[in-house]
């Protein structure tokens, strides 16, 4: 479910993904599937980490990434989740062929 919410989305993002819900920063985003297809990459991977061990695994592997490359922004990009996420939000039918646990292959 796609919700508008600058509230929810941090500054410097465009989308955030709590399944089930997908919040976007503003409502013309709508219209970007390639983002809609980033955030229903993460909404697959939050089913199937059963959601909460998903955030706890995002939180240690961010902090992780945060002392491998001393910067914000570049700890965020190489959580494995989101290099799945930003490497195949391209190719609309990946949510569609993807196996399961498909983020194993990009940490
Ligand atoms: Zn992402």
């Amino acid at each position: 479910m796609v919700l508008v919410s600058k509230y929810m989305v941090p500054n410097g993002y465009l989308g955030l993904t709590i399944y089930p819900f997908i919040f976007l920063k503003k409502k013309q985003l709508k219209d970007n599937i390639y983002l809609l297809n980033h955030e229903t990459i993460h909404l697959k991977q939050q089913l199937e980490l059963l959601i909460i061990p998903f955030f706890v695994w995002y939180g240690i592997e961010y902090i992780f990434r945060l002392f491998q490359y001393r910067n914000q922004f570049l700890a965020y990009r190489n959580i494995s989740f989101e290099r799945e996420a930003y490497t195949n939000d391209s190719d609309l039918n990946y949510t569609k062929n993807r196996k399961f646990w498909s983020f194993l292959k990009y940490i």
